[in-house]
Formats: C-alpha cells, structure tokens, sequence
C-alpha cells in the first residue's frame, strides 16, 4: 500500500507474564495503518468507552481489501473510516466484510461499510442469527423470561423496577441496520486473501460461534474477543437460555485452541499484538478455575444467591451498568459448578435461587 500514511513503531518489544509484545505497548494513531505482517495491517480505532479502543484488521487481498470487524456506530467511529477508506479506495475496492461475532464493536458498522463500499458480508451462522433476532426483539418492556431471570439473581425489587423502566431492545440502537444477506463461513473452511490463505477455528463461551482466523503458514492468528492479551473476555449465561453453560464451552475451547502454534503472532481485537498464545490459554483457564475453586469454598460454607457471590468473583462492588454483565458471568460459574454435580439450587417462586455446593 503506497499512499497510506503508515505509523512506524519504536524498535522495540516486551515481555510480561510470559507474553512476549513484539511493538512493546506502541500502536498506530488513529487512522493510520500498521503493517503487521506483509498485506497486513492493523487499525486502532478509539471508543467513547472504559474499553477505549478495538483493532481492526485488514488484508491486502491482492485485486480487493478484505475487512475484519468495525467498531460502533458512532460518529468519530465513522469519521475515522471515511479517512481510511478515502485511502483504500484510491488503490482497490473492500471486496469482504468479515465480522468475528455479533457485538456491536465488531459489527456495529457492518451493514454501513457494506453498504458504502459493497463489499461481501461474511460471518458464522449463529453469530448471524444471533444479531438478527437480538435486532428483531424490540419491545417496549422486557420480557417475564427475563424479569424472572434477574430476580432468581436476587435482583431487589427497586432493580426490578428500573429494570422495567429501561425498556428492552438496546441492541437495535448499538448496531447500523444489518446487511440483510451474508456469507457463511464454518469452522474449518479456508478463506484465500490475496497471498494468504486463512483457516476459520470456531471458538464459543463469549459469543456461541466466534470465528478467529488463522492463516495457513501458522504465523498470525486474528483472535477477536477469543484471546485478549489483558482483560479477560466476559462469558455470561443469558435470559434466553437460563441453562446455557457458556463457561464450559469456553474451557473447552481453551483446550481446542492449544492445538494451534504457540508463535503465532496474535491479533486480539483489544490490547497489543502478542506471541505466548499457550501461555495465556494457560492463564484464561488457570482464572477461571481459580474462580470455581474459590466459589466452591464459598457455597459450602451457607446457600447464596448469584449476586451474593460478586464478592468472591470480582472483589469490588459493582455499579449498575455492569449488573446485567456481573450477573451473567457470576450465573456461568454456577452454572458450570451445577452441571459439574458441585452445586445445587433451591428454586423458590418469587424470590432468588439460592446456591450450594
Ligand atoms: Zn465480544
């Protein structure tokens, strides 16, 4: 790519808990691009959130550009995209969109690009059908499943009360309006881009069918929210299934990702670009059973309900933006600890579940 003001990092790298980051903590101002890899670049796009940012990837596909997820939809979002499709334009047209999974950094602005550049759609199945139905499930209060959900928490009365205040159908306003066509793409199917040829490996427990890409010479790997090098991805039970175990599908595919080389150099959809993909499987699974073990301790001692148990599982008070996203996480560590025969519920109509190991 010629005419693209390109960042150049320090000449430098770092280590830290046995994560090795070839940049160091460097990375590409907003708007520029960063070839990690040759046809490769990053894109860091800034967020108005507490996570301020998401990586965005794009491959050089020889006679087109190839996409990989979008930020949100909003304005410095899209600001920042007509700068950099300003750019790519000049050179080629974006052929493919490729979202990893359905959350509104990674496809909030999917049916805006692809409808601006025209670009392909590309995305798992579920993921697909997961954003459509979220997007089609606009009411103006939510539903019993989901009231009842909260309360068998241990919601109180005045947090069911705002609850019900708040409405339902968030989704639709933090996504542009769909492509109404897609792709599929599978585990296991290769994708030829330009000069690489990248393998779709399906990972689940954050998202039910997020797609990571590989490519073939087993030197890059695009993790999305699968692998993050910092924060730990949430994995929450949701109200639409109660019974879900997120945390066992995601240990499982911690395992399944160990198949993978251990110098890949990932690409994670948040934090710096990383080698040690077997040193952090390592930690994500070590975290989490730590958390299990801790919990297990804790039930033992006297029944408790799900939000009794944020003290044990993040050690600080959790404000009510992150409730709905505490109770999640807090209900697949149950709900991983249920099916394990390690904990049982007493259900009690109208009040909260109450939880012993
Ligand atoms: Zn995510």
């Amino acid at each position: 790519m010629t005419e693209t003001s390109l960042s150049q990092p320090p000449d430098r790298g770092e280590t830290r808990r046995g994560l090795h980051y070839p940049l160091g903590r460097w990375h590409p101002e907003p708007g520029d691009l960063h070839e990690v890899a040759s046809g490769v670049f990053w894109l860091r796009m800034p967020m108005p959130f507490s996570l301020d940012h998401i990586n965005l990837w794009i491959l050089d596909g020889g006679d087109h550009w190839t996409l990989v997820d979008t930020a949100i939809p909003a304005s410095s979002c899209k600001d920042v995209w007509r700068g950099v499709l300003a750019k790519l334009l000049a050179e080629k047209p974006v052929g493919r969109l490729i979202s990893t999974h359905y959350h509104p950094d990674h496809l909030g602005l999917a049916g805006w690009l692809c409808r601006k550049t025209g670009a392909e759609f590309v995305m798992t199945r579920t993921e697909y059908l997961t954003a459509r139905m979220l997007l089609g499930d606009r009411r103006e209060e939510p539903p019993e499943a989901a009231m009842r959900f909260s309360e068998k928490a241990g919601y109180s009365r005045a947090q069911l009360d705002k609850m019900r205040e708040d409405g339902w159908g968030r989704f639709a306003s933090a996504i542009s309006p769909l492509p109404d066509e897609y792709t599929r793409i599978a585990d296991g199917d290769v994708l030829t881009i330009g000069a690489r040829r990248w393998r779709v490996v399906v990972g689940s427990g954050h998202t039910p069918e997020h797609a990571c890409l590989v490519d073939d010479a087993g030197t890059l790997m695009i993790a999305g929210d699968q692998v993050l090098p910092r924060i730990t991805s949430n994995v929450s039970v949701h109200q639409t299934e109660p019974m879900a175990n997120p945390l066992g599908d995601w240990l499982d595919s911690i395992e399944r990702l160990r198949a993978l080389p251990n110098d890949l150099l990932v690409l994670p959809a948040h934090g710096f670009p990383f080698h040690g993909l077997h040193e952090r499987l390592s930690q994500l699974d070590a975290d989490h059973r730590h958390k299990l073990d801790m919990l297990r301790r804790y039930l033992a001692d006297r029944p408790r309900t799900a939000m009794q148990t944020f003290e044990i599982l993040f050690g600080r008070q959790i404000d009510d933006r992150e409730m709905g996203m505490a109770v999640g996480e807090a209900m697949a560590h149950l709900r991983w600890l249920e099916d394990a025969g390690l904990a049982s519920r007493t259900v009690k109509r109208g009040a909260a579940d109450l939880w012993q190991a």
